[in-house]
């Protein structure tokens, strides 16, 4: 990490510090049990300037690039209180900086920049998954040049709470294109646009936010609604998904860090043989080699936010290093249960509570199976077996 960088992240943790003092665990874990956004959380956020990150200063953002936004996630993250929705607009917002219109950027990236809008990414279909080629959502351009979209997504994290949804649909049918990526466009809306409705999933996860099933019927876009290019969206889409990637592996960092932090707290005092079980090497073997794979992921994460912010290719790092950092933290998070014995059951004492977000982030947004499948077709040369 560059000179800058080190001075950068340590901006960036005293200003998260000034929101996490406030809100801190505790009050995320009651708005969870509650089931309310931690809509003061964001507030204090977006005081410090936090939203504004990220954003090119000649965009009327803070600057900081993907590392600042990074820093903010990991940070936040190592308090144990993620920011879902910061963490969503801030990748999401990225497509329309590189693709959109002056009059998008005006409209949608600058009131994010003081949390007064936010953005959900729907691209999740039930019968596509993880193969998003294959989805059916369809929006059809009529002659007057809006759209009409129609389809189902699922698993939308924060429709709910967001003001704004991201969503990829196709504007040709998968079955009048040469190539399966061709015909994927970019869409933004605003999430109480006639015909817009959703049900919420039934997924706990120990977080604030929900998943939704989302429906889209017969809903009227503006042409405005189109980020970048019809029917080219996918390169778009890949600015951000990039920088998800990083802002992901962030998060799972932060949280990967707490859990070890947990344990090695409770490993110094649990004594039932007299001495801490923080000596036997089989309880502090696996609290190490954790702290190995988080700091060599944080390494890597660190790495690709640079060369996203150099604008240089991002991709292959950003992979790996949301695979290490969501296969470290799960190594933490483990070795934390492990360390805990029984007690890490007592939702009272806040580490099986850390599990199921941190499990998730071996499956979401990307299955770690995909990107071991980018590696070695993009980055390994072998061949595609789907
Ligand atoms: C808590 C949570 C939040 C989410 N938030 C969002 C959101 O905000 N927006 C959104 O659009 N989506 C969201 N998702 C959806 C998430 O991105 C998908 O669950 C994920 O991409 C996997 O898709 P799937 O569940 O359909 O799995 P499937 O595609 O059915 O795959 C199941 C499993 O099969 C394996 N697999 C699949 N394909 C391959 C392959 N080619 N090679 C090897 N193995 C393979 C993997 O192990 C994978 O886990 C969320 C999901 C969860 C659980």
């Amino acid at each position: 990490m560059s000179p800058d960088s080190e001075e950068l992240l340590s901006a960036v943790r005293e200003a998260v510090a000034g929101v996490t003092k406030k809100w801190d665990r505790t009050y995320y874990m009651d708005c969870t049990r509650r089931g309310v956004a931690p809509t003061e959380m964001y507030e204090t956020m977006a005081q410090q300037g936090l939203f504004a990150l990220g954003v090119p200063e000649a965009l009327g953002g803070a600057g900081g690039g993907l590392t600042a936004t990074a820093a903010v996630m990991e940070e936040m993250s190592r308090a144990g209180t993620p920011p879902m929705l910061f963490s969503l607009t801030s990748f999401a917002r990225q497509s329309i900086i590189r693709h959109g219109t002056p009059e998008q950027i005006r409209r949608l990236v600058e009131p994010t920049l003081t949390a007064q809008q936010s953005m959900c990414f729907a691209i999740t279909e039930p019968d596509a998954g993880t193969n998003s080629f294959a989805m059916q959502t369809l929006a059809r351009r009529q002659d007057d040049g809006t759209y009409v979209l129609s389809g189902q997504k699922i698993f939308i994290s924060g429709a709910d709470q967001a003001t704004h949804i991201m969503i990829v649909a196709r504007t040709t049918p998968a079955s009048e294109v040469a190539k399966k990526s061709e015909g994927i466009s970019i869409f933004v809306l605003p999430r109480d646009t006639p015909g817009v409705s959703m049900t919420a999933m039934n997924i706990d996860w120990k977080a604030p936010e929900r998943q939704f099933s989302v429906w889209f019927d017969n809903v009227v876009l503006p042409s405005d609604s189109l980020i970048g290019v019809e029917g080219k969206g996918l390169s778009s889409m890949f600015d951000s998904l990039n920088a998800e990637r990083v802002v992901i592996a962030a998060w799972t960092l932060g949280l990967g860090y707490l859990a070890l932090n947990k344990a090695v707290s409770y490993a110094r005092e649990r004594s039932p043989w007299g001495a801490p079980i923080g000596s036997y090497q089989g309880v502090s073997h696996p609290l190490a080699r954790a702290k190995a794979q988080l700091e060599a992921a944080r390494a890597m994460n660190y790495r690709a936010a640079e060369r996203f912010d150099r604008g240089e290719e991002a991709g292959d790092d950003a992979n790996i290093a949301k695979y290490l950092a969501s296969e470290a933290s799960y190594a933490a998070v483990d070795a934390a249960i492990q360390t805990h014995g029984g007690s890490a059951f007592d939702e009272d004492s806040d580490v099986i509570t850390l599990f199921p977000m941190i499990r998730i982030l071996r499956v979401a947004p990307l299955n770690n199976e995909m990107i071991l499948n980018y590696i070695a077709n993009h980055m390994l040369g072998l061949p595609r077996s789907y």
